[in-house]
């Protein structure tokens, strides 16, 4: 290997070792090892039931594993309630489908979560949502419902709320695959703002000149494991495993 596989980044921030999960007797992740680091923007790509999805459902509890182990900033992953919600408030997901509150503004929609769930002071949350929805170029948009945006605005929303619990590391599950082409830009571009911002990230997308310009690291995924991983220049232009090259031939 001539490159690190993370370049400058620093302490494992999501460790999953030899993780496995089946859904009776399918199984979908076939003892998993992968090390996200802090500070590392980590892209999922493979084909469809490779196990993406349910990698990401995994590392924030959505589904449990059935052995190995997942240790997320120090400590390990267990499914009561109360460690589940411990761990959520450091791990930011965004899905497919935006999954906005219809009857919420979009201000209300970014500081709920915050003020009910992690207790913090109203004010003090609506400036924070504020200055999110700034972030993410929606602030004039802050008394709007979502179902007067666009699916781009809105799924800009659905990222700006879940980084108002001040995650540790952010999931993204295609997180522009339900929008119009002329929409998937405004999106990638608040993702690519937020890897330059120091985020950590774990994205399953199709999209690969974003692998190509953001990934510090590109993971495929087939057949129930890792295919192969390593810098996105490597993976994608020089995919070293025939379950890569057969893959990257579709998308490309
Ligand atoms: P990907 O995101 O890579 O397309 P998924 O993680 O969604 O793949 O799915 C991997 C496999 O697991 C697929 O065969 C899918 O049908 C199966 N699967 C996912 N979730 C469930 C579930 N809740 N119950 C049963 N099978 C599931
Ligand atoms: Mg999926």
């Amino acid at each position: 290997m001539t490159h690190p596989v993370t370049p400058a980044t620093g302490a494992p921030l999501v460790h999953m070792r030899q993780i496995n999960k089946a859904f009776g007797d399918h199984v979908v992740l076939d003892r998993v090892d992968l090390t996200v680091h802090t500070g590392e923007v980590v892209v999922l790509i493979g084909p469809s039931g490779a196990g993406k999805s349910t990698l990401l459902r995994c590392v924030n509890g959505l589904e449990q594993i059935d052995s190995g182990e997942i240790v997320i900033d120090g400590r390990r992953l267990r499914y009561d309630e109360k460690s589940l919600n411990r761990m959520r408030r450091h791990v930011g997901m965004v899905f497919q489908h935006f999954n906005l509150w219809p009857h919420k503004s979009v201000l209300d929609n970014v500081m709920t979560a915050p003020v009910r769930v992690a207790r913090r002071n109203e004010e003090k949350a609506r400036a924070n949502a504020l200055d999110l929805l700034e972030q993410v170029g929606l602030r004039q948009f802050a008394d709007r419902y979502p179902m007067s945006l666009s699916g781009g605005q809105q799924q800009r929303v659905a990222i700006a709320r879940a980084l108002a619990m001040h995650p540790k590391v952010m999931l993204f599950d295609e997180p522009t695959s339900a929008l119009d082409p002329e929409l998937v830009g405004e999106v990638l571009a608040v993702m690519r703002d937020l890897a330059l911002s120091g985020m950590t990230m774990m994205v399953v997308t199709h999209e690969m000149r974003f692998a190509r310009a953001v990934a510090d690291r590109v993971v495929l995924m087939a057949d129930g494991g890792i295919a192969e991983q390593g810098p996105p220049t490597d993976v994608l232009d020089r995919p070293a495993s025939e379950r890569g090259r057969a893959f990257l031939r579709q998308v490309e």
